[in-house]
């Protein structure tokens, strides 16, 4: 817990949180309301679930409610929690198992200008790279469940579109796994990327992590929106390997000092970004000449 936290907040311990799920009724009553457009009543509820013991359901409907489960006037709704655990079941993060053979699709490379780029999944995690250059390479968590949505033509684009959802809740502080607090560092990179820092974000509460280029946090900026925008890219839209080619320059220079920043150039047509990127990737002097 966080001192400085200003709110309460009440927790009931995990264990005895998830103890409540380990029942196959319990379960079907969180489908049957996620799945109801509105609050359910006491008969509407056992009706979906099939339950013909009343005093059974009554029972385990009794275990739900106050933790993932809420009443009020007008029925039995899930609670956020309840919702979490929905979201959950259908994104098949508990039971999918799913794999797509690396497979190439419609480059170029924005570094190398290799024409094809490739996208496969396995692990739970999508990868999208250029398997000539390797420093185009983005990898990420993907919900399994969300994989046959898409036609396998489409799912490069659902992938990175996935990224970007991703990357913009990260970028406003929130963790993406678990809702909690996101902080911002530029760390040496390890690797031996063109680039000798790179962005990290880390969850204060569970640990979840994301590394990018310091470029990243520039795009978002409003002035870098409207400058890409200018050049018939919308970032919001546009697939993240159109945002700019082989062909524009593209540089991050970095001072690694006490205070580690870096300074990001990109250059399209006849126009010019930059942008400042400080020790906590806080973006700054965002300029276009
Ligand atoms: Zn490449
Ligand atoms: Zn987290």
């Amino acid at each position: 817990m966080n001192d400085e936290a200003t709110a309460a907040v009440e927790r009931q311990p995990p264990e005895a949180a998830f103890a409540l799920l380990s029942n196959d009724l319990r379960v079907a009553m969180l489908r049957a309301l996620g799945e109801a457009a509105d609050p359910l009543a006491f008969s509407e509820l056992r009706e979906r679930v099939g339950e013909a013991d009343s005093g059974k359901f009554n029972y385990h409907l009794g275990k739900l409610t106050g933790n993932f489960v809420t009443q009020g006037d007008d029925g039995y709704e899930l609670s956020l929690a309840g919702r979490r655990v929905y979201g959950a079941i259908l994104s098949g993060q508990y039971t999918a198992d799913a794999s797509v053979d690396p497979f190439e699709f419609e480059g170029p490379c924005p570094f190398c200008g290799h024409e094809t780029l490739v996208a496969e999944y396995a692990d739970e995690r999508a990868r999208l790279y250029c398997p000539d250059c390797e420093v185009w390479r983005n990898e990420f968590s993907f919900p399994p469940a969300s994989l046959d949505q898409f036609e396998r033509a489409a799912l490069p684009a659902a992938f990175d579109r996935w990224m970007l959802a991703t990357v913009v809740k990260v970028l406003q502080g929130f963790c993406a796994n678990c809702g909690g607090r996101v902080d911002g560092t530029l760390v040496p990179t390890e690797s031996d990327l063109p680039m000798d820092l790179a962005a990290r974000f880390e969850c204060r509460r569970c640990g979840d992590e994301l590394r990018s280029s310091p470029t990243l946090p520039v795009l978002f900026d409003p002035t870098a929106v409207a400058f890409f925008e200018a050049h018939g890219v919308d970032v919001f839209a546009d697939p993240s390997w159109r945002y700019f080619g082989p062909d524009d320059e593209f540089a991050v220079s970095t001072a690694d000092g006490d205070e580690p920043t870096a300074t990001v150039r990109v250059a399209l047509g006849d126009d010019e970004l930059t942008a400042t990127v400080g020790p906590d990737v806080r973006v700054t002097d965002v300029r276009v000449e």
